[in-house]
């Protein structure tokens, strides 16, 4: 027998017994004769005693057990046989911290190589190295944590589904391309030589059918593929917990899948999620400057100039001269900070040089610093300003006030082109979250973001694109505008954004040919590419179509903001790939045969 116990169940209580362990040698210590070995498995470490010396009675095979382990290295999987005893110098950070076993046997199972880089919570292995021995690196504790985290998101969530009737049905991966905005990863078909499957970037067309077919409540947790560039939360091929339903309304999809997430926090975490606010998209990029809002912090924006707002606090007249910069702006807007009215002149420059970065790419940034009261001589508080030439302080004043600003505060003001301005300073705003410590890892704020725009101009290929995908239907109340002003119509779409992450969206489907046919006209697909891509839709759509709807979550990134907001995904995954979608492991992608390159027909 391999073992009777695991070496993370051992307690004090247990002493005196005679147990069999097995696992891979963690950390040796060798004090002259007497070696302590750290014994790993997946359920904890326990401390072996190999003793110096000889006991009575045992003499030969205490120096044998001795001797052997000494031949011992890292990483090498042995299997011990031994008394459990109490420890004299308890380790209080394990939870088999109380207890050592004092070995009798000890059989190797397995020599191991040293390994390239140390197996322990603290490794000093890079990150490629840890790639390429994906294996070795999964032993670490916190990457088996994160699996097992996994493990038990799929069964909360696959628990809720299950008892609310939603059936598991597996659909294709050699399909035909299912549009998500992304390109498709492409398989050669070597039975109809030059002709490629698209690998699914959703399985949208198929649970919409199985709509059609009557399932009435469908999902499936199933792997994605998404040809685009990569980020540190994003995957070529990635999980899905995929949901329809039929016979439904937003609402209805709404409350569903709001108490799901909750329950799966609650079964996971024992975390009690608050009711989840709802923003329209609208609002999300007014206030917030982004569709994905972290609201666990306010510092709302607020706007000196925008279209719908006068810019009073702007004027020009004698004592007020007006900056340029804002005059000729086509959005003045800003952030107030509270109590950083301190920030030196490095500390500013740090901003500015942030909102300046390339992939930022703003001009610069102006500030206004509300002094504490007393500074400068002055009892009533002082400006200091990039822009106090151009007005008076009683205007500075105001427009600090316009921000909700008092005495002590810092206020940031970007301005520019809307949306490029409303972009950086969301980002801004993050970046000051961050450094006032207001993003609490542990506090959850989740919410739903509603009314997105069911389209949005694509300057470059001059033609309007499906914000979310060609299925979203749109509010009844827009049906006229479809056609004749397209970026009006506001889509049945929805996302759920948890800290400033997208975990999920989905949307009310369209479900009569007629209403997708003007939805595809307007993608600008003619009638007869329509027909090519999608005519098996189409056509469900012609027989008894059910009104459907939907979503789908990022099971990755579920779960790895569910474990302290984390929001690299690649450390919840088994086995993931490099930002150049590459798996260092295998090598992959890799060259094929010509052989095979002929078969496929693709020489
Ligand atoms: N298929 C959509 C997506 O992958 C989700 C949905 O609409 O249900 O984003």
């Amino acid at each position: 027998m391999y073992r009777t116990h695991t070496c993370g169940e051992l307690r004090v209580k247990d002493a005196g017994k005679e147990v069999t362990l097995a696992g891979w040698v963690q950390r040796i210590r060798n004090f002259g004769g007497m070696i302590f070995i750290d014994l790993r498995d997946r359920y904890g470490i326990t401390q072996l005693v190999f003793p110096e010396g000889i006991r009575p009675g045992t003499q030969d095979q205490k120096t044998s057990v001795a001797e052997k382990a000494n031949v011992l290295g890292r990483e090498f999987v042995i299997s011990v046989r031994g008394k459990i005893v109490e420890r004299s110098n308890k380790n209080s950070g394990l939870p088999t911290g109380e207890i050592e076993i004092v070995v009798d046997e000890l059989s190797i199972l397995n020599e191991s190589k040293t390994p390239p880089f140390t197996i322990e919570e603290e490794t000093d292995g890079g990150d490629e190295l840890r790639m390429k021995y994906r294996y070795l690196d999964l032993r670490r504790n916190s990457l088996q944590q994160n699996l097992l985290h996994r493990h038990e998101v799929a069964k909360a969530v696959r628990e809720y589904l299950d008892s609310h009737g939603f059936i598991d049905v597996e659909t294709p991966h050699l399909i035909k391309s299912t549009p998500e905005g992304a390109r498709d990863f492409v398989v050669p078909s070597r039975l109809n030589p030059g002709q490629f499957y698209a690998l699914p970037q959703s399985p949208q067309t198929f649970k919409q059918l199985l709509m059609v077919s009557g399932f009435d409540r469908y999902y499936q947790i199933v792997r994605c593929f998404r040809d685009e560039d990569l980020r540190a939360d994003r995957q070529p091929e990635f999980t899905q917990i995929d949901c329809e339903m039929a016979f439904v309304e937003r609402e209805d999809v709404l409350q569903m899948f709001e108490s799901l997430v909750k329950f799966v926090f609650k079964k996971v975490r024992g975390i009690v999620l608050p009711d989840f606010p709802r923003m329209s998209y609208d609002e999300a990029m007014m206030w917030y400057g982004n569709d994905k809002p972290d609201i666990r912090f306010e510092m709302k924006f607020n706007y000196l100039k925008q279209e719908t707002f006068g810019c009073a606090l702007l004027e020009h007249d004698d004592d007020n001269i007006g900056f340029k910069v804002f005059d000729e702006a086509e959005l003045v807007a800003g952030i107030c900070v509270k109590g950083c009215a301190e920030y030196s002149r490095k500390q500013l420059d740090e901003l500015t040089e942030f909102v300046k970065r390339p992939q930022l790419g703003a001009s610069g940034l102006i500030y206004f610093k509300w002094l504490p009261a007393g500074q400068l001589g002055s009892n009533d508080g002082t400006f200091k300003s990039s822009v106090e030439k151009f007005y008076s302080s009683s205007r500075l004043k105001s427009i600090a006030e316009s921000f909700g600003a008092a005495a002590g505060d810092l206020i940031l003001i970007l301005a520019g082109e809307k949306n490029k301005t409303r972009k950086v300073l969301g980002e801004l705003r993050l970046e000051m979250g961050n450094r006032l410590g207001l993003r609490d890892k542990e506090a959850y704020r989740p919410l739903w973001v509603l009314d997105f725009p069911l389209l949005e101009y694509d300057g470059v290929e001059k033609r309007w694109s499906a914000m979310h995908h060609p299925f979203t239907s749109w509010r009844t109340e827009d049906n006229a505008y479809l056609e004749t002003d397209p970026a009006k119509v506001k889509a049945n779409a929805y996302d759920v954004v948890i800290n400033g992450v997208e975990i999920g969206g989905g949307s009310i489907r369209i479900h009569n040919r007629e209403n997708q046919m003007r939805m595809f006209n307007i993608l600008g697909l003619s009638k007869e590419e329509a027909e090519m891509k999608f005519g098996f839709i189409l056509n469900a759509f012609e027989y008894g179509a059910p009104p459907h709807g939907g979503i789908a979550f990022g099971f990755d990134r579920f779960c790895s903001i569910t474990i302290a907001s984390q929001e690299n995904i690649r450390d919840f995954i088994a086995f993931p790939k490099n930002n150049m979608g590459r798996d260092m492991m295998l090598d992959a992608p890799g060259e094929i045969d010509e052989r095979q390159k002929k078969e496929l027909g693709l020489e």
